[in-house]
């Protein structure tokens, strides 16, 4: 059930919103909020409660993609990170997010115990185990976690296969990349799915190895109020907008006033206090995923 009150974004058509500029210097229009909660999913309760709103056609893709997992899989929850404003526009904490168009998804995870873990932003080493370490200087209540790998790339399959939300990019660190491509290769997910998630996942300088990030080409009806796409535009969704008698957008010069406050990495471990040995050693183990790497692939810089 979503929120009592909550308006089902699958009952309204493409005009209800609409995203202008690009996901880096952009707004929203008529944004419709997330949800706190829906079948399978719950929005982060210690995000902003602001920051839930997005174009119709990517709220429904979360909340659809969700329910496929709870369908077929059930027994946890996707946990969702931060969307845009309610008029889109600068976020802080984030480089794009501004037009209703990026969505965070934290990961599936499991316990100790092979159960399903309650998701938080865990940051996962290239076996895709990571450590919830609660209070970084106490070594006591730290907890192992793991990749759920099955119900991570169910939720991903379904968000690529949704109809009516193209998807543009999905952020994501490269050693989990190649852990979903490894599932989608056991489970035999289509293979059109698959080489879309290979072809739009790309890692950028943030490691993005305790979330993904996933961003929506602009609605074809908001092409028309001026919504632009950055680069990559592919072959198929110039196809795709073709067949609507539409072609995508120049994004215009990014204004001055439009890049939002971020936090260096240095800045968040220092505030972050004293840690123990473990939390730094992962740290400095993590310096070595940072980096971009994309050897190969067509569509990342
Ligand atoms: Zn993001």
């Amino acid at each position: 059930m979503l929120d009592p009150g909550a308006v089902d974004p699958r009952t309204l058509g493409p005009e209800a919103t609409t995203s202008t500029g690009t996901t880096a210097d952009g707004q929203l229009s008529g944004g419709i909020r997330l949800p706190r909660q829906g079948p399978g999913y719950r929005y982060n309760p210690s995000k902003r409660d602001e920051a839930r709103y997005g174009v119709v056609e990517m709220i429904g893709a979360v909340i659809e993609a969700s329910a496929v997992v709870e369908r077929e899989l059930p027994g946890s929850e996707a946990l969702i990170g931060e969307l845009s404003l309610p008029e889109g526009g600068p976020i802080s904490g984030h480089g794009s997010h501004q037009a209703g168009r990026d969505v965070d998804v934290l990961f599936y995870l499991l316990g100790p115990d092979g159960e399903p873990f309650e998701s938080k932003a865990i940051p996962l080493d290239p076996s895709g185990a990571g450590t919830e370490y609660g209070d970084l200087s106490d070594p006591g209540d730290d907890r192992p976690v793991t990749l759920d790998v099955p119900r991570t790339w169910r939720f991903v399959q379904a968000i690529l296969e949704h109809e009516g939300a193209a998807v543009q990019r999905i952020f994501v660190v490269e050693h989990l990349r190649d852990i979903l491509l490894e599932e989608a290769a056991r489970v035999s997910a289509p293979e059109a799915t698959v080489e879309l998630f290979a072809a739009v996942t790309c890692q950028p300088g943030f490691p993005h190895d305790d979330h993904l990030h996933i961003r929506f080409f602009c609605p074809a009806d908001d092409i028309d109020e001026g919504c632009a796409d950055g680069a990559p535009i592919y072959p198929w969704q110039r196809e795709a907008l073709a067949a609507v008698d539409r072609k995508p957008l120049k994004p215009k010069p990014r204004r001055k006033g439009s890049r939002p406050k971020l936090t260096s990495n240095a800045k968040a471990r220092a505030k972050a206090g004293p840690m123990h040995e473990d939390v730094t050693a992962f740290l400095d183990r993590r310096k070595a995923w940072v980096k971009k790497p994309h050897p190969g692939r067509e569509y990342c810089k």
